[in-house]
């Protein structure tokens, strides 16, 4: 661990890289972008030092492009939080971003009862290039990490991701670009924060439960991977979703339905997907739009999957839908508790319609 200087009473933040763009460099021969070690990194934004708070680092080791990351690695993120929970008044999160809104997702869920910031960010270009986005990301992020509100706690006590200019609730942002900085967005909640000459807090959208005194932290040490995502699309062959279906280890489907949570009626499918709920597998609902969400009351598509035991995932994103399933699945709870929790809002992660809640 790398450790920064200063007083006893300034904020105290511990960086974690995992690694990403924003840590790497380009290898001479081939082009290529590979990690470098996190000590550059530092040496690459000396502005950090300017803050004044007590900013310490860990790296893993091998740094590792997000592409590769694993249940294992979220397991053993949030494990490191929770090691080092109390030493510090925030922690930021260094992570590349293509699957970034899945780790972010997944340790809202594994940090049950949080009560300080985790603020996971990283950027489209290395920070050692001359118009990387990586230093104002980090910058921003370290500060948010260390805010206080005016009762001196935390302000922001949830896991978010900060990404060019916008502070989002982890578990409700999309990485929606390859190519902009502007990288990730959240279609279906306000920004929790908007930086620009200031950071202006959204204090009406901060999800502030671990501050309440009555939760602490609890941390998740198993999920389940045994899920997959369906995209249905016009056409799709039946021999391709009985295939799946019948995989013995399969415990949870999240389905991707058209508009407000639509699905062909022909039979076989319908059949199809009764027999796995009756088998015990969870069937997720979420919408292919990136906003709105699955209401099905609203067509008879959508009543006949709520009949058969299909059950809403109202607007979460599929990250989102996806990381809750395996963290849910991980708890060993019975199916009709999982499908409930499911359709329940656990930390900030759906807008929940009362009407359209199914069994
Ligand atoms: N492939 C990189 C990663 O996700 C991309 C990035 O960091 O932006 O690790």
């Amino acid at each position: 661990m790398k450790q920064s200087t200063t007083n006893p009473k300034s904020p105290k933040i511990l960086l974690i890289y995992t690694g990403g763009t924003i840590g790497m460099i380009e290898d001479p021969l081939t082009g290529a972008l590979r990690a470098f070690d996190f000590t550059y990194l530092l040496e690459q934004i000396p502005e950090l030092q300017r803050f004044g708070f007590e900013i310490s680092s860990i790296q893993f080791d091998p740094p590792i492009d997000s592409s590769a990351i694993t249940l294992d690695i979220w397991l053993k993120l949030a494990s490191t939080i929770e090691k080092h929970y109390d030493t510090y008044d925030g922690f930021v999160v260094l992570h590349g971003t293509d699957t970034m809104a899945y780790t972010a997702s997944a340790l809202s869920f594994l940090l049950e009862g949080l009560g300080k910031p985790v603020i996971f960010t990283g950027s489209q270009l290395p920070i050692g290039r001359l118009r990387t986005d990586g230093k104002e990301n980090l910058i921003t992020a370290v500060q948010i990490a260390a805010e206080r509100n005016a009762e001196g706690l935390p302000m922001v006590p949830e896991v978010c991701i900060y990404f060019d200019t916008r502070l989002m609730r982890a578990n409700r942002t999309i990485k929606c670009s390859a190519e902009q900085f502007e990288a990730f967005a959240s279609y279906n909640y306000p920004a929790l924060a908007n930086a620009g000459i200031h950071i202006n807090y959204q204090n009406m959208y901060i999800h502030r439960v671990g501050q309440d005194g009555l939760h602490s932290l609890k941390v998740g040490k198993t999920m389940n991977p045994n899920v997959v995502v369906l995209r249905l699309f016009p056409g799709l062959p039946q021999e391709i979703v009985r295939t799946i279906l019948s995989i013995p280890s399969l415990r949870g489907v999240i389905l991707e339905t058209y508009g407000s949570g639509n699905a062909t009626t022909e039979s076989w499918f319908l059949e199809l997907l009764a027999e796995a709920v009756q088998k015990g597998i969870i069937i997720v609902n979420v919408t292919q739009c990136l906003s709105g969400m699955v209401d099905m009351s609203r067509y008879d598509t959508g009543i006949r999957l709520g009949q058969i035991g299909v059950v809403s995932g109202f607007d979460m994103t599929t990250e989102c839908a996806l990381t809750k399933l395996m963290f849910l699945l991980g708890k060993g709870l019975s199916r009709e508790q999982v499908s409930a929790l499911m359709q329940q809002p656990l930390c900030g992660e759906l807008t929940p319609n009362p009407n359209t809640t199914h069994k």
